[in-house]
């Protein structure tokens, strides 16, 4: 029997019987401090404050204090449950049947933790030792606002002079089966809101009146008519997505004062932040001065662009030791060759990117964030020799 928690399922039942819903931590850092300090990890909680968002506690454990440095990201706050009572066990109890456990954040992410965990205390179980530096960075805040969470914990950790030489984040990234998929970088996110102003009146007198659906339309048209890529060797086309057009005006023979909307754009590597929000510039300076849709008018549409934040540039990860060496873990242990992603969402990696290399690879994310999420026992053991092997592999390389 070892001394220690090798067993990736039981570290994992103790962290889902803990509620930890984003912002609460209700005894999830706890749980993991238990399963770290046992096998010689130096473990921190700092909690970070920001006003008109609720505090946050992190977790920072390091263990060794010379080589190399490799550090696992990850989150232990988890989405709300949604209706309890359409779930097939209760969503905090980490009930196991049909070979899977059950419970929220059994994939989205604390099976990912449990299972890095697991490997660590495999490695220290065979050989006493790590060859070099191993860290964990758990932040309970990146269901939420993630203002509290890994950005802080990383500029918390590099104040005291941490520096890491790479990182593997365990989201869930695998969309069918363990192998499928490394996330080897993201597209960039960027958000605004645009406003177009108009003067209220009677329908029936439009002459009167400046009718601001009108400017809006032609505006919108003007952002999504053309595409703004083809893609990129790395990257899918970056695509603008309107997410709200608001009016608010319940009545049928006002004209309105003002009509707002909200788009999103997913962009690739042929952007930055800076280069795409000047393109959109550019691109309604130009539709403004379209009057087709405003008869009798003579004036530019008016209108205001208020950028949202944080907006994030795409990044790819091209450390070749570190994502090949990932792909020989898990092709070792699966026998399938990981495809290099950069598709899907944002992830705290784009915050990680500025500190060291990041790839992201964890469970399989068929269930995250619905009811009866959960996770093959089968998959729980295969992730957990696969960060065994990789963290193996990463060092020897490095030696
Ligand atoms: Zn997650």
């Amino acid at each position: 029997m070892s001394r220690f928690p090798i067993d990736p399922t039981s570290i994992l039942i103790d962290l889902i019987r803990c509620p930890s819903v984003t912002p609460r931590e209700a005894g999830a850092l706890d749980a993991l401090d238990a399963a770290l300090a046992p096998l010689g990890f130096t473990v921190e909680r700092p909690t970070f404050h920001e006003a008109g968002a609720a505090d946050v506690e992190n977790l920072f454990a390091r263990r060794g204090s010379s080589g190399p440095h490799l550090v696992f990201a990850g989150h232990t706050d988890v989405v709300p449950p949604g209706e309890a009572g359409a779930w097939r066990f209760p969503p905090f109890a980490g009930e196991i049947a049909d070979g899977a456990l059950y419970g929220r954040g059994a994939v989205d992410m604390k099976g990912g933790i449990a299972c890095f965990v697991a490997a660590v205390a495999r490695i220290v179980d065979a050989d006493g030792d790590l060859p070099g530096q191993v860290s964990l960075l758990i932040t309970g805040d990146e269901e939420g606002p993630a203002v509290n969470g890994t950005v802080k914990l990383l500029d918390w950790a590099r104040a005291r002079g941490e520096r890491f030489d790479a990182c593997v984040v365990g989201e869930p990234t695998n969309p069918d089966a363990m192998g499928d998929m490394i996330k080897v970088g993201r597209r960039g996110s960027l958000s605004a809101t645009l406003t177009v102003a108009g003067r209220q009146g009677h329908v029936a007198y439009p002459h009167l009146a400046d009718n601001p659906v009108r400017g809006l339309v032609t505006l919108l048209d003007a952002l999504m008519a053309e595409p703004l890529d083809a893609g990129s060797e790395r990257f899918q086309p970056s695509n603008l997505e309107v997410t709200t057009i608001d009016v608010g005006n319940p009545s049928t023979n006002v004209i309105p004062a003002e009509a707002k909307a909200g788009f999103n754009i997913r962009f690739n590597d042929r952007w930055s932040v800076a280069s795409l929000k000047a393109e959109i510039e550019r691109r309604l300076a130009e539709a403004a001065r379209d009057l087709r849709l405003r008869p009798g008018k003579d004036a530019p549409v008016r209108y205001d662009l208020v950028w949202r934040s944080p907006a994030s540039d795409a990044f790819f990860t091209s450390d070749a030791p570190l994502t090949q060496t990932l792909s020989d873990a898990i092709e070792a242990v699966t026998g399938r060759r990981p495809a290099l992603s950069t598709s899907g969402g944002t992830s705290d990696a784009r915050f990680i990117k500025d500190h060291c290399p990041v790839v992201e690879f964890g469970l399989v994310g068929q269930t995250m964030h619905m009811v009866d999420e959960c996770v093959a026992l089968a998959d729980l053991e295969s992730l957990t020799r696969i960060y065994e092997t990789f963290i193996r592999g990463w060092f020897r390389a490095r030696a």
